[in-house]
């Protein structure tokens, strides 16, 4: 009997929710690559989850804009980096809803490479009719905010109701709920696989999607090691970031206290040269997924989070024959920007 997320966590149902996705996404088998590594791997699909290529983004997104359409809006901003999947499937559940987007692309990576600036997501926030404003390099995370919050300002003063999505850390990490969703929805398919991993890989970025994914496993007494690795921080950061994102999450929904240390697990061995940056372990981890399973990963989340996989079943942290769960959390599109970046890394 396969349960709905809502019958193991109750709770959930304590946050508005607008359903712009599909679930479950599909847990396939990776028998080649597992086969080339030693292991037993599997992937979670959650970059097939149907809304404008997919990915995290679109659980996450299901719990930004609940509070949205409980105030009524009609408008929605968004402020990221000019490659953000975010930002990208923001403008598409705003088309989805019949909202207006405003997006606010950040020069945080300076570069004149015309892929890069024009193509992947940024072609795609323009197909989806969003509205585009560009906030200069240099400039602080605080500052782009401002400028998010003044826009929306304007925004009211010419009749729309603006809802801000806030990403920082002292904004509710509703975008988490998501994830403790899709932990909950794990669950009830490996158990009606009859197939319980012995670990779950995920990305660590902002967060959502390690710290849900983790309250959600413990809410329901799911003791499985979740191994977060790096895609912006070092692990120092990133553990403090994980320790309160989980601790708000748990609260969200009632569980105060059900995260401790031990259960944080994070890795930055495959960070470097730092964020978006490629390395030979993401090379090679895109190279081998695509040729052996015909899974595509982009460079900034997915392809690290596999290199660092890779990087724990080589050096004996996930052991030969183990059973291993890859959440691929989408950015499919992000490839086509960094095309000469991967073609021209050796
Ligand atoms: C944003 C993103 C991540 C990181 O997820 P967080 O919840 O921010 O940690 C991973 N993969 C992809 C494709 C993303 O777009």
């Amino acid at each position: 009997m396969n349960r709905k997320p809502e019958d193991l966590i109750p709770e959930l149902q304590q946050h508005r929710r607008v359903i712009l996705g599909h679930e479950p996404t599909p847990i396939d088998r990776l028998t080649r690559l597992g086969q080339d590594l030693g292991i037993e791997l599997w992937v979670k699909r959650d970059d097939c989850n149907g809304l404008a290529f997919g990915g995290n983004k679109v659980r996450q997104l299901e719990y930004y804009l609940g509070p949205g359409v409980e105030k009524n809006a009609d408008t929605v901003l968004i402020t990221g980096a000019l490659q953000s999947n975010f930002v990208r499937l923001t403008a598409a559940a705003a088309a989805k809803l019949g909202w207006q987007a405003h997006v606010q692309l950040e020069e945080r990576v300076p570069s004149d490479d015309q892929l890069y600036r024009k193509s992947g997501n940024i072609f795609l926030n323009n197909l989806l009719g969003a509205e585009i404003s560009y906030f200069p390099e240099g400039e602080d995370e605080a500052g782009a905010d401002r400028a998010l919050d003044d826009r929306a300002e304007q925004l009211k003063s010419q009749g729309r109701r603006p809802y801000v999505i806030h990403l920082g850390l002292g904004s509710p990490p509703y975008g988490g709920l998501g994830y403790i969703r899709a932990a909950a929805e794990t669950y009830a398919q490996v158990i009606e696989l009859g197939n319980k991993p012995d670990y779950i890989v995920v990305p660590s970025g902002s967060g959502l999607t390690h710290a849900g994914f983790l309250v959600g496993a413990r809410a329901i007494g799911w003791d499985v090691p979740i191994i977060g690795i790096c895609v912006r921080r070092d692990q120092k950061s990133q553990t403090d970031r994980i320790r309160q994102r989980s601790n708000e999450l748990a609260h969200m929904i009632s569980r105060p206290g059900i995260i401790t240390d031990q259960d944080i697990i994070i890795s930055d061995k495959t960070l470097s040269p730092g964020y978006g940056k490629m390395n030979q372990p993401v090379k090679e981890a895109i190279e081998k997924t695509a040729q052996l399973e015909a899974i595509l990963l982009d460079p900034v989340y997915t392809a690290r989070t596999m290199a660092g996989l890779i990087d724990k079943v080589r050096t004996d942290a996930i052991p030969q024959g183990a059973k291993v769960l890859f959440i691929h959390t989408g950015g499919n599109p992000a490839i086509f920007a960094y095309q000469n970046a991967i073609e021209s890394f050796s």
